[in-house]
């Protein structure tokens, strides 16, 4: 829900404002916030014009915004740079680490300071174009809760655009959430909808899905990308398998996060069905050929093996389902998220 910031007015306004206005417009006090979140690790050559081409993207749009620069434990003069640009422009916020803990602690972190109504991560490397940050908002405007930037055209070498093109395609089949580009950071999120999702690994890739999961309109729009001209990058080849194993946790929280016993009982009661038809084929072995004897045979054998391990497979559902309480349970978490309300009063009305 979108409130005035000016509490005298009672207008809902629509926002970002859809005639753009100007900085002296009505409308600009009592546009909510935008929060830009940018995790940095050592980007010392590209702060200074980073914060130049944010400030002249979002200057004239007529609303008040933020820029939170996270300073991923970086070793060289990003920190001391950042403490300049906000020295000089009370609109950057930073936060630094003791240490670096990663792009999606580094984001999430910026998440959790942003006081904005829209959060848009931004990479701080200049390999993204702030200037595509008003078309994000536009859709945002139109209704949308994510929008996923797109490099269409994107700068980087082949060898990493392949496993990337391959790993898209994978991730919007198994997540059912069809987007071209999910390693873009340049997307735009409606606060609201990524309060409750907790970033853990490298799971920042993943928010357009976990947004989706919990009712999020998700769109996608073509975004600029420059190729890096100062520093290097940051990852590997490696991210491919951790990327895999990711999808596997989003794939399993979103189908069942909050019913693990069909899960691990569902495989559990396969594995003691073809446990049973081993046996009974064994069995039917026996009575055809009775001079061969049931011990001699593999499948019995194979039918115990089903057997003990689909007991297992219980057994850990079962222990899955305890986890799944606690988590809910010392949280006060609910299985749902409420959309609104009406005359209800001090309900989690968001
Ligand atoms: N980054 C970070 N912590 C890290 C690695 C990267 O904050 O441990 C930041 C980095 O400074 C940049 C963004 O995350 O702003 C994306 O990193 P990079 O450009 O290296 O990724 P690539 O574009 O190569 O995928
Ligand atoms: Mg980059």
């Amino acid at each position: 829900m979108i409130e005035p910031v000016n509490s005298e007015t009672h207008e809902v306004p629509t926002w970002p404002a859809a005639s753009a206005p100007s900085a002296s417009d009505e409308t600009s006090k009592i546009a909510p916030k935008l929060s830009v979140v940018v995790p940095v690790y050592n980007e010392e050559d590209n702060l200074i014009p980073l914060h130049g081409k944010i400030d002249a993207a979002l200057c004239n749009l007529g609303l008040t915004y933020e820029i939170l620069y996270v300073d991923d434990g970086s070793r060289d003069r990003s920190f001391e740079l950042l403490s300049e640009i906000a020295a000089r422009d009370e609109r950057a916020k930073v936060v630094r680490f003791r240490r670096n803990f990663g792009q999606t602690a580094a984001m999430s972190a910026g998440m959790n300071y942003a006081s904005g109504e829209v959060i848009i991560p931004l990479d701080a490397d200049l390999q993204n174009d702030p200037a595509d940050i008003p078309r994000l908002l536009e859709k945002i405007n139109e209704g949308y809760d994510v929008v996923s930037g797109w490099r269409k055209n994107r700068k980087d070498d082949e060898i990493r655009k392949f496993p990337s093109r391959v790993a898209n395609r994978v991730i919007s089949k198994v997540t059912g959430v069809h987007l071209h580009d999910y390693g873009c950071s340049l997307k735009a999120y409606r606060a609201s909808v990524i309060k409750d999702v907790h970033l853990y690994g490298e799971m920042h890739r993943f928010i357009p899905a976990y947004a989706a999961m919990v009712g999020g309109k998700v769109t996608e729009i073509a975004v600029e990308h420059h190729p890096r001209f100062a520093g290097k990058s940051k990852y590997g080849m490696s991210r491919i398998f951790r990327v895999i194993l990711d999808l596997m946790v989003v794939k399993f929280l979103g189908g069942y996060g909050n019913k693990p016993i069909y899960f691990f009982g569902g495989i559990g009661i396969g594995a003691s069905l073809l446990g049973i038809l081993c046996w009974l084929i064994a069995i039917a072995e026996r009575l055809h050929k009775p001079e061969n004897h049931i011990n001699g045979n593999p499948l019995f054998y194979i039918g115990i093996l089903l057997f003990v391990l689909s007991v297992q497979l219980v057994m850990l559902g079962l222990m899955a389902e305890m986890n799944m309480r606690t988590y809910y349970e010392s949280q006060k978490k609910q299985p749902y998220v409420v959309a609104e309300t009406r005359n209800i009063d001090g309900a989690n009305s968001v």
